[in-house]
């Protein structure tokens, strides 16, 4: 191994592979190599990392993965220049903030097969994160920080326990990918519609009824959802109740609708009153007239075609939720939206 060290050193290496070496720390001749710029210590028995490390100033590619490691070494803070760091396959349990906040050159991040509970909100700071690993590990939630990650292209969240997913995930308008196969999911956060580049989405062994509203206007070319708990449609017997609406949601439906006009005094004036803006942020439109509304009066389901609708290489349809305003529009001829009987 020192021969290879000793080759690196003549040749002023800006390469080093250390890989399978059953090294158990960092050779202190490495340390030197400051030219380094891709350094291979994967596959070996490493444990902790020298504090002399950050002589490696122009380190953007350390790869320590399946060594054993039982925490993100704090050293790492010092490497800003890493643009990808390979920690898969240790035994972290884990993920230093610290570290987070100081990576922020960082573009590839793979923390696969580890034992990590949760991710620190610090992971805001990665604002050059393109694709984000945390594959086979003990997340049961990942922060909403995650949406300050707009350059983010492929997330794997796959083989986690996580229930829910953030609705600022949303905000991460370049995800071409995400994997969250094999989790508790019950159900997506609405909005995903502001996927807009979102081509493969995995989400198979969830505990998902239905998708989002408007989820079958993505562009997707790659959809997995076997083994979830979906809606099926099969005719059950149902009462009406009778409707009224309360008078909070008279008044917001009332809000909402002058509100979209212009010229009208309410929208004019309500910029003055930012807690009911917040509020009436909440509101959504009906599937049938498409009038506003504040609280959802009937959760429908309308069942997509894979081929017909999105355009993909599959006979399968997907039940995609669907919000109306009353039973007025549920009762009216020519659409095909299902009330949600629940068992
Ligand atoms: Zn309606």
């Amino acid at each position: 191994m020192a021969e290879y060290v000793v080759r690196a050193s003549h040749g002023k290496a800006t390469s080093l592979s250390l890989s399978s070496k059953k090294l158990k720390e960092v050779p202190q001749c490495v340390l030197s190599l400051t030219n380094l710029s891709v350094l291979l210590l994967n596959n070996n028995r490493i444990t902790a990392l020298p504090s002399q490390l950050t002589s490696l100033l122009h380190l953007a590619e350390l790869n320590l993965g399946n060594n054993a490691l039982k925490e993100i070494p704090a050293v790492l803070r010092h490497l800003e220049s890493l643009k990808k760091l390979y920690l898969f396959s240790n035994q972290i349990t884990a993920v230093s903030p610290e570290v987070m906040a100081a990576l922020r050159n960082l573009v590839v991040l793979n923390l696969n097969h580890n034992q990590i509970q949760r991710l620190p909100p610090e992971m805001k700071s990665l604002r050059k994160l393109r694709h984000l690993s945390v594959l086979d590990n003990n997340l049961e939630e990942v922060p909403a920080e995650l949406g300050h990650l707009t350059k983010l292209s492929e997330m794997n969240l796959t083989s986690n326990k996580l229930s829910r997913l953030p609705e600022q995930l949303y905000q991460c308008r370049e995800l071409t990918k995400l994997h969250v196969a094999r989790n508790q999911l019950t159900s997506l956060p609405e909005g995903i519609v502001a996927l807009e580049k979102l081509q493969v989405l995995d989400v198979a062994g969830n505990k998902l009824s239905m998708f989002p509203v408007e989820f079958h206007l993505l562009p997707l070319k790659e959809l997995h959802f076997e083994g979830n708990r979906f809606v099926h449609c099969e005719p059950v017997p149902s009462v009406q109740d009778a409707e009224v609406l309360a008078l909070k949601e008279l008044v917001a439906r009332f809000v909402l609708w002058e509100n979209r006009n212009r010229f009208s005094l309410i929208h004019r004036r309500l910029p003055n009153y930012p807690l009911l803006t917040a509020l009436l942020a909440n509101g959504s439109c009906c599937a049938v007239c498409l009038r506003p509304f504040l609280t959802t009066w009937l959760e429908c389901v309308h069942f997509v075609s894979l081929r017909k609708d999105m355009k993909m290489r599959s006979s399968l349809t997907i039940p995609v939720r669907a919000l109306l305003c009353s039973y007025k529009c549920f009762n009216t001829e020519g659409h095909s939206y299902y009330g949600v009987a629940i068992r």
